[in-house]
């Protein structure tokens, strides 16, 4: 072992030693996880609002006169889970988590990724279409699967009682956050004693408010983004790159 370690490294053996110590470790994550899978940010510089009306696509008015835009624009983006890759942040998290470090995992995500890296309790704040409802017929489920099936065949996914589009648990603009998903990310953001906030720039409440949970009853946050967020100067550690770090910690892991 001949050359000094990189500060990077050091930095990064650092936040490994911070996660493997933590008693309740949590993690909050935002949309750069997301475009490391190849998945663009709503906002960021390759953004979806650049070529994509995100603000149409997922407007429960509009959703409501006419469900085929929906489904017609995320089925690239949305349904196609089988061609897109996990990435290194996704896999670590789910290793992280089944080593019994990582307690929850708070996402503003809807892609559903965090799952297929692995990862067990995820607290989807921003709702999920792992689940598709009727907004007229109590009752009406259908999982994500099935649904993906009929989209990517050109179908809408139908309710069987009264024919109208399903609508995927998804929150839309317009609708409210599903309250349970977020009582349970205040409690854990208040248990955890440690919080990773990856890839987003607090900056869209109340996702930017868990953080302040954490630190309110006396735990650290690290963050992980590559713009500045509100909190930069709260962190215990501060780093840029995403894919560098979970690639840093992913050698801790195995080594
Ligand atoms: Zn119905």
């Amino acid at each position: 072992m001949g050359a000094e370690m990189k500060t990077e490294d050091k930095n990064i053996a650092e936040l490994f030693g911070r996660i493997q110590n933590a008693k309740h470790l949590v993690a909050l994550t935002g949309a750069g996880v997301s475009t490391l899978s190849g998945i663009r940010d709503f906002r960021g510089k390759n953004g979806l609002y650049n070529d994509m009306d995100a603000e149409k696509i997922f407007d429960i008015e509009y959703f409501m006169q006419d469900p085929s835009f929906y489904y017609g624009q995320a089925g690239s983006f949305i349904y196609n889970i089988d061609e897109k890759e996990a990435s290194v942040v996704h896999l670590v998290l789910g290793e992280l988590e089944r080593r019994g470090f990582l307690k929850a995992l708070i996402t503003q995500n809807i892609d559903l990724l965090h799952q297929k890296g692995g990862s067990k309790n995820v607290i989807e704040i921003h709702g999920s279409p792992k689940t598709h409802y009727c907004l007229r017929c109590a009752g009406v489920r259908m999982d994500f699967d099935e649904a993906a099936a009929l989209v990517r065949a050109g179908e809408l996914p139908k309710c069987p009682k009264c024919g109208r589009a399903l609508k995927p648990a998804i929150t839309f603009f317009g609708e409210s956050l599903p309250a349970d998903a977020l009582r349970e990310a205040v409690s854990e953001s208040q248990d955890a004693d440690l919080m990773l906030v990856l890839g987003t720039s607090l900056t869209v409440y109340p996702a930017a408010s868990m953080p302040d949970y954490t630190l309110r009853s006396g735990g650290e946050v690290v963050i992980v983004n590559n713009m500045p967020t509100p909190l930069d100067h709260r962190a215990v550690q501060r780093f840029d790159d995403l894919g560098e770090v979970f690639e840093g910690l992913k050698a801790c892991l195995t080594g």
